[in-house]
């Protein structure tokens, strides 16, 4: 099904796609390559909507969550909002201090996407970048599909470049298993990270380049806990960034399992990244769907991808993809 979702400032018109198969239903907006509906079956087998969103393309263009979209070039934090590559330095958008986030003002989040491809089961938007966009390197293609399955919500991203350039694409959905109208339960989410380490950030949330073990800490998720159980713990990473909101290492697969008791859906995540960025929606102030308040921690997001700033600690995986290459990543998302 396509549908009108919305006229965009500039006159163009923003349109709605739903996918579907088995017990699953998706919806996404060409705005940003944006998942904006995710309807998933509870444990009686009613179905309902587990990712915040808005109903219309204001409410996108209105926030500075990202909410469900696409991120890139670049997703999360670069310091200084500038790099070094191939010996030339490039200078992005600033857009949180002296910082850029998830590639500064015009990221893809709120760009309108070319559609390539409407399936039953899938839908595949194409992206042009050009060469010096948002400060980045090179003329780039970029494509994602998002595909269901059964049981699965599967987002693949594909780019290339005609110069080395960084690509680093995530997903940006707050979920709430419990239902997104269902702000309050939130935190009762019960997550699992099997990661052993996370990256502790400074005041200005750009990594210190320290990688600690969350053994014995409020960070701990090797067990899983509720998310409001440490969160306000007095702890140097919670205070900081005033809760989580940090990226952990993908030790093994599923790189995350998020599980709410009071609807009995869980979700676990699998991706090819070498990082997750947990973010509890610390920051969430909205208006969102269907009348809902998205009020401080209404849902949480697991945005996989290299870690944060990696564009300055070549001591980890480097986001980079030579001229010509193909950067392929994928996120599964699998429910019960
Ligand atoms: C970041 C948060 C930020 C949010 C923006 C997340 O990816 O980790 O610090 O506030 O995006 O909505």
């Amino acid at each position: 099904m396509k549908e009108f979702f919305g006229t965009l400032p500039d006159g163009q018109a923003a349109t709605l796609y739903t996918i579907s198969c088995g017990s699953l239903t998706a919806s996404i907006t060409d705005l940003g390559a944006t998942l904006v509906r995710l309807m998933v079956p509870n444990c009686n087998g009613i179905p309902g909507d587990v990712v915040l969103g808005f109903d219309a393309p204001e409410g996108y263009l209105g926030s500075t969550t990202y909410m469900g979209a696409t991120i890139g070039r670049n997703s999360n934090r670069v310091a200084d909002a500038a790099f070094t590559l191939g010996g030339r330095e490039y200078k992005l958008c600033a857009n949180e201090g002296r910082n850029s986030l998830h590639s500064g003002p015009e990221g893809f989040h709120n760009r309108l996407w070319a559609v390539k491809q409407h399936l039953a089961d899938r839908v595949t938007f194409r992206l042009l970048s050009p060469n010096g966009d948002q400060g980045f390197p090179g003329n780039a293609e970029i494509e994602v599909t998002y595909r269901l399955t059964q049981d699965v919500l599967n987002i693949r991203y594909e780019a290339v470049c005609d110069q080395d350039t960084v690509f680093n694409l995530t997903n940006h959905s707050y979920f709430n298993l419990a239902g997104h109208a269902r702000t309050d339960a939130a935190m009762d989410q019960v997550l699992t990270i099997p990661g052993r380490f996370f990256n502790p950030d400074d005041a200005e949330s750009i990594p210190t380049g320290e990688l600690r073990t969350v053994a014995g800490s409020p960070m701990d998720f090797r067990s899983p806990k509720a998310i409001g159980r440490d969160i306000s713990e007095d702890y140097d990473a919670l205070n900081l960034q005033g809760g989580y909101d940090h990226n952990y290492e993908v030790f093994c697969q599923p790189a995350a399992i998020l599980y709410s008791s009071e609807s009995g859906r869980e979700m676990a995540v699998y991706t090819d990244c070498p990082g997750v960025q947990f973010y509890a929606g610390n920051f969430l102030d909205d208006h969102g769907k269907e009348g809902v308040y998205y009020h401080k921690r209404s849902g949480i997001c697991l945005e996989t991808q290299y870690y944060p700033d990696a564009v300055h600690h070549p001591e980890w995986p480097q986001p980079i993809t030579p001229a010509g290459e193909k950067y392929v990543s994928e996120t599964t998302y699998r429910f019960r």
